[in-house]
């Protein structure tokens, strides 16, 4: 499926709003079948990791993906399925979790430059910047000025990284009340998953009319030309992956990284 069809269904347009609540989090029309969605997942997988391989032999540019979305929505499994092929050496995946005391030190871009991928690299932001008008407004972490004041500032940093070579593509992982209720209570049901349940994940739970309220803002105010939101319908699994591995792969395409050609010739050289 094109970047456009996909697009008709997911991208939030530059200056419009978000409307996340009318978004279906199932959106079966796209990828309809779950055998070829997951084929289709896998061989974007290793079109992802042959194209990621010239951006590094060309070392010129970057991209970078930011995955958001509440708990469960499925971030660590995206890129699991999506990024896997590529390998550590491709691939580096930043976790953004509560800012430590030095993170906290520091004005809060501060940690999320430093996690910028270096020209060559994709880039994986699981959670990001966006935590700091989501998590932070919804519990009051910082004053309601400053945090009106970050929808700018997060739009001309993300407007500086695309102008000095970084290639961004935002994801919000979209999932239905009824869906995280289902995966909260796997956690529960099955001991081997019981590491993955955390308590405070109820107290956002209850807070879910907020967070939707705090996305919509986000969304809205930062889909720009430069760094468009996506909003990804997140419930299937296999669909979620499909969608966003074709993204990955079509924007890795129009970026176009080609193997530099050397200033000698093969035959120049005999090794004995
Ligand atoms: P996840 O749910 O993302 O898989 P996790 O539950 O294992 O992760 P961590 O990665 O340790 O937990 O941290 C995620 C938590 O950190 C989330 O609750 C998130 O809201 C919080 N967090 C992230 N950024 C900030 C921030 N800038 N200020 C406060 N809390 C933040």
């Amino acid at each position: 499926m094109k970047l456009k069809d996909i697009d008709a269904h997911v991208l939030v347009k530059p200056g419009e709003t978000a409307r996340l609540k009318e978004r279906d989090c199932v959106c079966a029309g796209l990828f309809p079948d779950k055998d070829e969605a997951e084929k289709v997942r896998k061989d974007n997988s290793k079109a992802i990791d042959a194209l990621q391989d010239k951006m590094w032999a060309e070392r010129t540019r970057a991209l970078l993906v930011v995955l958001q979305g509440i708990d469960t929505s499925g971030k660590d499994g995206t890129v699991r399925g999506v990024f896997n092929a590529c390998g550590p050496l491709g691939v580096c995946v930043t976790p953004f979790g509560r800012p430590t005391e030095e993170e906290l030190a520091h004005d809060y871009l501060w940690r999320v430059h430093a996690a910028v991928p270096k020209k060559g690299i994709i880039g994986v932001f699981n959670r990001s910047h966006y935590e700091d008008v989501l998590v932070v407004k919804v519990r009051k972490l910082a004053p309601a000025d400053a945090v009106e004041r970050r929808y700018e500032e997060i739009n001309a940093f993300e407007k500086h990284l695309t102008q000095n070579g970084v290639t961004i593509l935002k994801f919000m992982l979209h999932i239905s009340k009824d869906e995280q209720a289902e995966r909260l209570q796997e956690r529960l049901d099955a001991p081997e998953k019981h590491w993955k349940f955390n308590p405070g994940d109820l107290e956002d739970r209850a807070l879910w009319d907020d967070y939707a309220a705090a996305y919509e803002t986000a969304l809205t105010r930062c889909s720009t030309a430069h760094a468009p939101w996506r909003i990804v319908p997140a419930d299937k699994k296999w669909r979620r992956n499909a969608i966003i591995s074709s993204v990955v792969l079509e924007t890795l395409e129009k970026m176009g990284p080609k193997y530099p050609k050397p200033d000698w010739k093969a035959s120049d050289f005999k090794i004995v």
